[in-house]
């Protein structure tokens, strides 16, 4: 269960994250580069006196999620591009995930309002007791309804205090079996449509990273960056960028990947569609209610 204050905190959480999505949305232009997009998102969340909940994601068109732009990205806006806009804001580890999926020049509307009204289908559903496959169900039918599939292989997700995946999912598709909902649970809701098969393959690169657990290590430079992620960002994911401060260019990939292979960090790969289709995604964060649930994220 939640504290009154708790709810609270996410719903302040949960207004920050929307103000900055509305704003941000709006400033998505061909020549742009998505690190820029990246920064605005990331800078404005510390200016509202909250903090990212995980590095800002850009992904665009058949990247599924996951990219958040590297150190000295120069990766640019495209016309007729389709860019995904995944962002969490936290205070004091209550976390708001909400995400918005943009088609530069207007394009891709269809495939963007089937993930749209597949996120408000599954809300309009989502009250205490009910299986997590109902809410699957509910999303794969409106997104099948415009011709186009939903992403089974990636999920919603509950959420607890400085834990972005906490336990249960919400499938994007009908399942066998479902988890029951209950008063109190914090869930994020992210239906993906694509018009392609629906299945996601992992990139070799990965530019979004977490603590995992602690092991020896002996490099020093990968001692001095762990001591800062553990301190900054305790088990919430974070950027190779993030890090830039502490140790610089080679010698930080170095450390990253000392640290990874160690199983001290663990990395999350770039999700692509496998046969590059076009990816859309919405996203909102809600509290479950006694009569239903609240969109936090609005
Ligand atoms: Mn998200
Ligand atoms: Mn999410």
């Amino acid at each position: 269960m939640l504290t009154p204050e708790e709810i609270e905190t996410y719903r302040q959480a949960g207004k920050i994250a929307a103000e900055i999505r509305e704003r941000v949305r709006n400033i998505i232009k061909p020549g742009l580069k998505l690190l820029e997009l990246a920064e605005a998102v990331e800078n404005m969340t510390f200016e509202k006196g909250a903090k990212p909940a995980f590095p800002c994601n850009v992904s665009v068109n058949d990247i599924a999620a996951h990219y958040s732009p590297p150190v000295n990205d120069t990766t640019i806006i495209k016309e007729k591009d389709l860019v995904k806009l995944d962002l969490g804001v936290h205070i004091r580890g209550c976390i708001a995930d909400t995400a918005v999926s943009v088609g530069v020049d207007n394009s891709h509307q269809a495939l963007i309002k089937a993930a749209e009204d597949a996120l408000e289908a599954a809300i309009k559903i989502i009250k205490p007791n009910i299986p997590t496959n109902r809410i699957g169900e509910a999303i794969e039918t409106t997104i099948k309804k415009f011709g186009f599939s939903p992403i089974g292989d990636l999920t919603g997700h509950a959420m607890a205090r400085y834990n972005l995946h906490s336990g249960i999912t919400i499938p994007n598709v009908k399942t066998p079996f479902g988890d029951l909902l209950k008063v109190g649970d914090v869930i994020a809701i992210e239906p993906f449509a694509t018009n392609s098969v629906g299945k996601i393959v992992e990139n070799n690169y990965a530019y979004i990273y977490s603590f995992l657990r602690e092991r020896p290590v002996r490099l020093q430079e990968s001692k001095k960056i762990l001591q800062v992620i553990k301190e900054k960002y305790g088990a919430l994911p974070f950027a190779e960028r993030w890090l830039t401060k502490e140790v610089q260019g080679t010698k930080l990939r170095i450390a990253l990947k000392l640290l990874l292979n160690s199983g001290v960090i663990r990395a999350y790969p770039i999700l692509r569609e496998k046969n590059r289709g076009l990816v859309s995604q919405a996203e909102h964060t809600v509290i479950i209610t006694e009569t239903g649930c609240e969109v936090i994220t609005r």
